[in-house]
């Protein structure tokens, strides 16, 4: 599609790493795409950008799983910028009972094909030298990556060429497949995709997602401290918690030489300030496992927000009342990983195919969209 005036196939709202990837998926199946973004940016633009195989539940293994194995697939294709690195994640046990977890892990794992290795305290102290000493363990995921998801947004977008024309704009009504923009246009595709993150509620009401704020600090260069994403394996306590504030320790070696710190999770703010008791918390646990960080300096902290559905899976398939209207919200802090695959499983629904993965699972009406109210969109022409 080569002007913005000619008919696009599918739009997709949303620019971030999820209607990206949708994007690409469908300028890949031959399909003319229009992206829209008003720019507000997203979580995509402030997250950590972990390739991380996470197995809270089956659903959520199985599409971490393929989806890694698709950014596998792509990284060859994507620019520097994208700063694609196979690092790995060291899962680290401080105790009996978190190395107990390292094994279970290892096991569901292995058991879905991932390959992964324990390393007693010894092998981890050689593999991660600035890790204090007296950790018992951990686990190594060695086909885990990073990447720096706003670049490799813009670049599945560009490889889409004429078949994806990105265009900004704000989106302001949603009916279906028949959508307003803030000039009071409306436009209207075979499909419309909702990829817009926390704000999908704005344009879809009904939609049970929840934001999750998280603090992330960056280091300044200093190359070569770490090796691996070193996550300690409470993180998953943490990352369940559906009420108030938790923090785990979580470090990634960025290709700069800085180290990328997270991870903290709160409810029901939309406060986007920095919260000095929470960071200092957050750097408390990060000091505990990388004493060597006290030496170093920070320079910048910011926070995001996580678009939580009620069971962190995200929400992939046709709106159950809008014709028309594909969902592809809810990635929580998963999204950088799940990309891909989302994409893959939202198109083959969309083709009418059998996806390589059970889509049931991910279904938006496996939740009831609060009686979601069906806009009336009376201007529509
Ligand atoms: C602190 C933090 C850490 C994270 N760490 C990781 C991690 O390590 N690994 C991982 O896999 N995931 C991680 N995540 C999660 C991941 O970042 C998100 O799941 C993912 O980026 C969501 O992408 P998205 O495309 O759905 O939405 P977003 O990135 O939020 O993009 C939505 C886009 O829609 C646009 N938009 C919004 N409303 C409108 C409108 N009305 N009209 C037009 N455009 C609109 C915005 O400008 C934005 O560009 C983290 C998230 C946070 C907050």
């Amino acid at each position: 599609m080569s002007s913005q005036q000619a008919r696009a196939d599918v739009i997709v709202i949303g620019a971030g790493i999820v209607g990206s990837a949708c994007a690409h998926e469908l300028a890949r199946r031959g399909l003319d795409v229009l992206v829209l973004d008003d720019r507000r940016g997203g979580a995509t633009a402030v997250g950590m950008g972990h390739l991380v195989a996470m197995d809270d539940n089956p659903a959520e293994l199985a599409l971490s799983g393929w989806s890694l194995e698709l950014w596998r697939q792509l990284a060859p294709s994507l620019d520097a910028g994208s700063a694609y690195r196979a690092c790995g994640t060291l899962w680290l046990a401080a105790d009996a009972e978190e190395l107990a977890a390292a094994e279970a892990k290892q096991a569901t794992l292995a058991g879905h094909g991932i390959a992964c290795e324990l390393l007693g305290a010894a092998a981890l102290r050689a593999a991660e030298p600035a890790l204090r000493e007296g950790l018992v363990g951990a686990l190594r995921v060695g086909g885990d990556g990073i990447l720096y998801a706003p670049n490799a947004a813009r670049g599945l977008l560009e490889q889409g060429g004429a078949r994806i024309v990105r265009r900004q704009a704000r989106v302001t009504q949603l009916c279906g497949n028949h959508l307003c923009l803030d000039d009071g246009r409306w436009l209207k595709a075979d499909a419309v995709i909702l990829a817009n993150g926390i704000h999908a509620a704005e344009l879809c009401p009904g939609l049970p997602l929840r934001p999750k704020k998280g603090h992330l600090l960056i280091t300044d260069r200093y190359p070569a401290r770490i090796q691996h994403q070193l996550v300690e394996l409470g993180y998953v306590t943490s990352a369940h918690a559906s009420e108030g504030t938790s923090v785990a320790f979580n470090a990634q070696p960025r290709p700069t030489g800085q180290i990328f710190l997270g991870s903290s999770r709160q409810f029901d703010t939309l406060d986007p300030r920095v919260e000095g008791p929470v960071l200092a918390r957050m750097l408390r646990r990060a000091l505990d496992y990388l004493p060597g960080l006290a030496g170093m300096n920070a320079i910048r902290s910011w926070t995001g927000f996580r678009a939580a559905s009620p069971d962190g899976l995200p929400l992939l398939g046709a709106h159950p009342e809008q014709p028309g209207l594909w969902l592809a919200v809810g990635h929580e802090g998963l999204g950088v990983t799940t990309a891909p695959a989302s994409a893959r499983l939202l198109a083959a629904q969309l083709f009418g195919e059998t996806a390589p993965l059970d889509p049931a699972p991910y279904r938006p009406q496996r939740f009831t969209l609060a009686a979601t109210a069906v806009p009336t969109c009376e201007a529509r022409p």
